[in-house]
């Protein structure tokens, strides 16, 4: 057990970020959102399941009107967001959908 410096929370010692209030004990500092999303976008996505590097299937926005509730529950996840990256497997076609970085 180690202590964040910045909000006082007890953390786990195999973890490298704060579960309270995202300060990283790599960098030392507070990261945002945009940054933590950043650091999972800059990595070469691969298929969980084979393995497969993953392909860019470009942004899915929604359209005003669209009925979120058509998509399946998988959509309202960003029922609050206008719009996300896909992600597609070629090999096994499992689809990921990660949240915008810009
Ligand atoms: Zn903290
Ligand atoms: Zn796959």
């Amino acid at each position: 057990m180690k202590t964040c410096p910045n909000c006082k929370s007890d953390v786990d010692a195999h973890f490298e970020l704060c579960w309270n209030c995202n300060y990283s004990f790599i960098e030392q500092r507070v990261m945002t959102t945009e940054e933590l999303t950043k650091t999972t976008l800059t990595r070469d996505i691969q298929c969980l399941r084979c393995e497969t590097p993953m392909e860019d299937s470009g942004r899915f926005k929604f359209h005003e009107g669209d009925r979120i509730g058509f998509y399946g529950s998988i959509f309202e996840l960003f029922q609050n967001r206008e719009a996300f990256d896909v992600y597609h497997c070629k090999n096994c076609g499992k689809v990921e959908f990660f949240l915008p970085i810009d």
